[in-house]
Order: C-alpha cells, then sequence, then structure tokens
C-alpha cells in the first residue's frame, strides 16, 4: 500500500560530507509498501506524486518527528538458552572473562542449555528477543549461530534462526559463528577444525544456511592460523566472510581478515597500525561493540585512529549472555558517543547505513529510491536525542517493508 509520510524531519542517512545524516527539515517520504519511492522537501510532495502517477493510499502527519531508516543490528548471537546471570554478579565482584572462562564459564556455559533446549523452544526465544530489537528501532537484525559448535547441531541453530526470521516481523541475517573449539573436542583440536571445514561450512554453503562466516580469533577461542583455514574454506564457498578480532588480545587477525577481503572485523579493542592500514586498504567495516566493551571493563577500541585511516564505522549489540545481555541499538548509540568518543552522525551512520554494509546490503540503512520500505519514527527532533536520551524509549513507530 503507497503512503506518504509528511512533516517529517527526514534523516536519509545518505547524504554526500558534509551532511552524511542528509537532513531535511521539512520532508516527507513516499513507500509503495514494500520501498521507497521518493524522499524530499515536503513541500514538493504532490507533484512527485503527480510525476510517479502515485496517488498515495495514506497521507500520514508525523508532527515533525525524525524519521529515520529501520535500524540495522550487523552484530548478534540472538539464538540461546539459559543465562549467565551469577557470571555477571562474579564479574561486578571484580572476577576477569577469561578467569570466569578457564572455570568452566563463558562461552561453554551456554552449551549445554542450548544444545539441550528444543527447536522450539529456541524458536520462541530467539523470535521474543527479534521483537524486543525491533521495538527499540532495529529492522534488520544479523543472528550468529555458535552455541552448539557440533556440526549437525550448528546445521540445526542456523534452521531454527531462519525459522525465527520467518516468524517475526524484520529481516534476519544468519551468519555461521566458529565461535570456539568444544571442551569436548580440546584433545583432538585438529579433527574439530578438519570436520568445521570439510563438513559444516560446506554443508552452510550447500543449503544456503548463511551469507557469511565468523571466526572468534583470540586468546582462549581459534588462533590466527586456525582462523585462517576456516576463512579460506568459507570464502572458496562462495561465503563473505567476517571475524571477531581483538577484543582481548592481538592476533594479528585484522591484517589476515581483511587480506581475505572480510565484509567486517568487531570489537577491536586491540589492533596494530598494520591492521588499521590493512582495515583501511580493504574497506572493510571495523564494528564496534560498547555493550561488551564496557560490561568487560575492557580499553576502548582506537576510534581516532581508525577515524584517521577512514576505516567505516558500524556500532551493532553484541546481543548474547555472556558480555552484552542488550536488544537495544539506541543504548549502543550512547556508548559510542560517550565511551568510544564517536560523534553523532558516526553513531547514527553505524547503525544504518555502515552497518548495512557490514551485511553486505546495499537495499537498506538508507532512506532513497529503492531501499527497503523500513522506517523508524522517533519521539524527537534532533539526532542526538536517541543517544542523549540514553535509556529512554523514543521510539513513536516502526514500519517495516511489506
Ligand atoms: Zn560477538
Amino acid at each position: 500500500m503507497t503512503a506518504l509520510y509528511l512533516r517529517a524531519r527526514v534523516m536519509t542517512c545518505n547524504g554526500p560530507a558534509p551532511d552524511p545524516l542528509g537532513l531535511v527539515d521539512d520532508g516527507a517520504v513516499l513507500t509503495d509498501g514494500a520501498q521507497v519511492v521518493w524522499v524530499g522537501a515536503a513541500a514538493d510532495a504532490d507533484a512527485a506524486c503527480r510525476a510517479l502517477d502515485v496517488v498515495p493510499a495514506e497521507r500520514v502527519d508525523l508532527g515533525g518527528r525524525l524519521v529515520t531508516p529501520g535500524l540495522v543490528d550487523c552484530h548478534t548471537h540472538a539464538i540461546f538458552a539459559g543465562d549467565r546471570a551469577a557470571e555477571f554478579a562474579m564479574r561486578a565482584r571484580g572476577e576477569g572473562y577469561l578467569e570466569i572462562a578457564r572455570a568452566g564459564g563463558g562461552i561453554a556455559a551456554t552449551l549445554g542449555p542450548t544444545r539441550g533446549a528444543s527447536d522450539a523452544t529456541l524458536e520462541r526465544l530467539t523470535v521474543d528477543r527479534l521483537m524486543a530489537a525491533r521495538a527499540t528501532g532495529t529492522t534488520t537484525i544479523e543472528v550468529k549461530s555458535g552455541y552448539d559448535l557440533t556440526v549437525a547441531g550448528e546445521l540445526r541453530l542456523l534452521r531454527v534462526i531462519a525459522r525465527a526470521g520467518a516468524h517475526a516481523p524484520l529481516a534476519v541475517v544468519p551468519t555461521l559463528l566458529c565461535h570456539v573449539v568444544p571442551p569436548e573436542r580440546r584433545a583432538d583440536r585438529d579433527d574439530y577444525l578438519h570436520e568445521l571445514v570439510t563438513a559444516l561450512v560446506p554443508a552452510v554453503a550447500a543449503d544456503r544456511l548463511a551469507t557469511s562466516v565468523d571466526v572468534y580469533c583470540d586468546d582462549g577461542a581459534f588462533t590466527r592460523d586456525e582462523t585462517a583455514r576456516i576463512l579460506v574454506a568459507a570464502r572458496d564457498h562462495g561465503l563473505a566472510v567476517r571475524a571477531h578480532v581483538g577484543q582481548f588480545t592481538d592476533q594479528g587477525a585484522a591484517e589476515l581478515a581483511a587480506g581475505l577481503g572480510a565484509r567486517s572485523v568487531d570489537h577491536l579493542e586491540q589492533v596494530s597500525a598494520a591492521g588499521i592500514a590493512a582495515l583501511a586498504a580493504a574497506g572493510t567495516v571495523a564494528v564496534m561493540l560498547p555493550g561488551a566493551c564496557v560490561q568487560l571493563r575492557l580499553p576502548p577500541p582506537p576510534v581516532a585512529a581508525l577515524r584517521a585511516a577512514g576505516v567505516p564505522l558500524a556500532v551493532a549489540t553484541d546481543l548474547n549472555p555472556g558480555s552484552s545481555y542488550t536488544t537495544s541499538l539506541p543504548l549502543q548509540m550512547w556508548l559510542a558517543t560517550t565511551h568510544l568518543a564517536m560523534t553523532v552522525e558516526e553513531a547514527w551512520l553505524g547503525v544504518t547505513r555502515i552497518a548495512a554494509r557490514a551485511l553486505g546490503l546495499a537495499d537498506r540503512g538508507v532512506l532513497a529510491p529503492g531501499a527497503r520500505a523500513d522506517l523508524v519514527v522517533w519521539n524527537a527532533e534532533h539526532p542526538a536525542a536517541v543517544p542523549y536520551q540514553y535509556g529512554a524509549s523514543l521510539v513513536e513507530r516502526v514500519i517495516t517493508a511489506a
């Protein structure tokens, strides 16, 4: 159904410098329900409709509110069962993430509940999280597997992610995540790697269960060489590559991932100047995950150096039961602009256009003709209001492409 949204402060997130947010103060957006058809000044809307031979079925007065593209959460672990509230309490008392992980907590503590949950339970838990994300403005969300870690179990998680996506009114992008070597395979680590590259990755590609493969390269996860083996296998099977890089230690994975043409590298609390230069040269997106950074009391990633090198910056929730149990991108925008010293403009582009780029999606994250008709109307006028009033829900309505 065609709809013309009028009296809107339109933020296209598609403007050229020096106004990358592309603000149109008294603006209008015309959609056909599936795609944006036209964006411009409200004064030009009727002429545009005539020129396009469109009579809008609906004319919606937005009362001067801010209208933006639907938000894109490009990094989540939204499929899991159980929680790790006890670990949160331990960290609040001062215990470290890696010490807790070595004592049997961390990712391994989520494997049992997730492996033991039925498909129906996992689907319900995931859909609940997707709906919570949508309520804060998210209209496209990436969901990684990674809390089963067996070949059959990871394929199951990806199938459940697809079903959850089919039952929730937002777009879901599944990713295969090679998260860690599971405890029961540490003794035959090399055989496990062999299974990942010869069975799991090919099966994911053959059944089109994910468009990209992500590897967690860090102390306690995969080594740089192991990461290279998995990512090369992914690329050989036509899958895009991403990596969790430098959260705790710099393993040189930013250079590795950039060299393989990675869509993104995520975390980056620890990255060398050479790593940053490699990301810039490859055009790889750096995904900032400020919630996990703050919660684990890590030093902030080098945003100023990434910016100076021209590395595109995205911002995501890292929704997961261990280090960032949240579905809210506006909350991450607050952390990005305060703790990580990103600008308001960078935070907005990081949850819209640049986040879409991290997922390889050119049809969203902006309000422009041909983009998906995913819009958020905010109870705000100034773009800064959304991170500024942190913790408040300023979402007036979320419109997703039909
Ligand atoms: Zn993550």
